[in-house]
């Protein structure tokens, strides 16, 4: 049986706590606006809001894997008490990050190690799909050049709309709002 280094095993952390999210979130079903204070909301009704918010998180079957996903998106502010995560405010996850601040900084690290190896993959995909002969697939089976053609494009498509999302995502952390 294949397992799992301690080092494949962080790589993959990430993916496995937002596949849990997706799968078990019980605010799946709440109304979003109930984790997150507007603007110029007065605190008693955000009070009000964010009790019942955290009151939804603590019967979530995916809380722990929450709460580690917003700490390490470095979610919550101690001087800005305007959401709730994984049962907790905001100014509480900055408190538990501060906290577990050298934990997080390797998650950290290990989540954008694992971006790059995939950026490094997605973009030798890309380079060999678009000098690959076009008209045989890996089976042996020819296609029609049209057809061909066709099934290239949507090929690169997808693999540079994720390499967009990737470059995106980590522009974002770092200040930039667009891709380079
Ligand atoms: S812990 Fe709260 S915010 Fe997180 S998925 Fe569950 S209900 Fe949603």
């Amino acid at each position: 049986m294949h397992r799992m280094t301690p080092t494949q095993a962080r790589h993959t952390r990430r993916a496995v706590l937002q596949s849990a999210i997706d799968a078990g979130a019980r605010c799946a079903t709440a109304d979003p606006d109930l984790f997150f204070r507007t603007d110029a909301e007065p605190q008693i009704t955000w009070q009000a809001r964010r009790a019942e918010a955290i009151r939804v998180c603590t019967g979530c079957p995916v809380r722990a894997a929450c709460e580690e996903l917003a700490l390490r998106n470095g979610d919550g502010n101690t001087r800005v008490d305007d959401m709730v995560r994984g049962g907790l405010s905001g100014t509480q996850l900055a408190v538990a990050r501060t906290a577990q601040a050298d934990r997080l900084a390797a998650a950290v690290d290990a989540d954008r190690d694992t971006e790059r190896r995939e950026l490094r993959d997605l973009t030798v995909l890309v380079q060999n799909e678009v000098t690959s002969g076009l008209d045989k697939r890996q089976d042996g089976t020819r296609l029609s050049p049209a057809r061909a053609q066709t099934e290239q494009n949507q090929l690169v498509g997808l693999l540079t709309a994720r390499i967009n999302e990737i470059r995106t995502a980590r522009r974002a952390r770092t200040g930039w709002g667009v891709a380079a």
